[in-house]
């Protein structure tokens, strides 16, 4: 098994396709928020500094993500790989994490960069939602994430409603940010020769982008 790195724009379905490769192949699913979050709820010193950070709106240092991540994945969950979702998110950061496999003497296994056209991208975002009550999400754009009865959640039969950042003008940021942020390391990794494309088409579902993804990883 390798360790997998993800990088797609917004809206691509990173986070289902994590889901998904998590429980197929029984790795951990890392996302860097994730660590964030879970540190700050341990009520830690770090946990403390990280809530103040966070509450003035300032970024989170690469020194502190970095340490997060570490002992994340000096654990032996992720002795088999592990999916890392939102991170490295740029070029500085993709240069840390180089030297911390270094450091740890790890593999840096297989990029998958999920491509997808800024319209469609734009059209999914618009088409998501949320449920108010269990936190579950769908998705009208995509057959296979959308409710069984309209505006109805699945699980628990309350009331969907679109995420608030998903609007236009969040979306069409965060897509700038990661045009000028992140895209550069699909050059960095493809000079490493270990980037693996996968185009995002308007009618593949998420097992279609999940089967071009396990035949990568096999
Ligand atoms: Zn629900």
């Amino acid at each position: 098994m390798k360790n997998i790195i993800f990088i797609a724009p917004p809206a691509a379905g990173k986070g289902t396709q994590s889901k998904l490769i998590s429980t197929e192949y029984n790795i951990p699913h890392i996302s860097t928020g994730d660590l964030l979050r879970d540190e700050i709820k341990s009520g830690s010193i770090l946990g403390k500094e990280l809530q103040k950070v966070i509450d003035e709106g300032k970024l989170v240092s690469n020194d502190i993500i970095v340490k997060l991540l570490r002992e994340r994945i000096s654990r032996v969950d992720c002795n088999d790989g592990y999916i890392l979702d939102g991170y490295p998110r740029n070029i500085e950061q993709a240069t840390i994490y180089k030297d911390l496999l270094s450091e740890l003497k790890k593999d840096i296994g297989v990029v998958i960069f999920m491509d997808i056209d800024k319209e469609l991208a734009l059209s999914r975002t618009e088409n998501r939602l949320i449920c108010s009550f269990c936190g579950a999400s769908y998705n009208t754009s995509v057959a296979e994430l959308s409710p069984a009865i309209e505006g109805i959640c699945d699980k628990c039969g309350h009331t969907l409603r679109a995420r608030t950042d998903d609007n236009k003008e969040t979306f069409l940021n965060r897509f700038n940010t990661y045009l000028i942020e992140t895209s550069p390391l699909i050059d960095y990794y493809n000079n490493l020769g270990i980037l693996r494309i996968i185009k995002v088409n308007e009618n593949d579902s998420a097992q279609d982008i999940f089967n071009e993804i396990k035949k990568i990883i096999n």
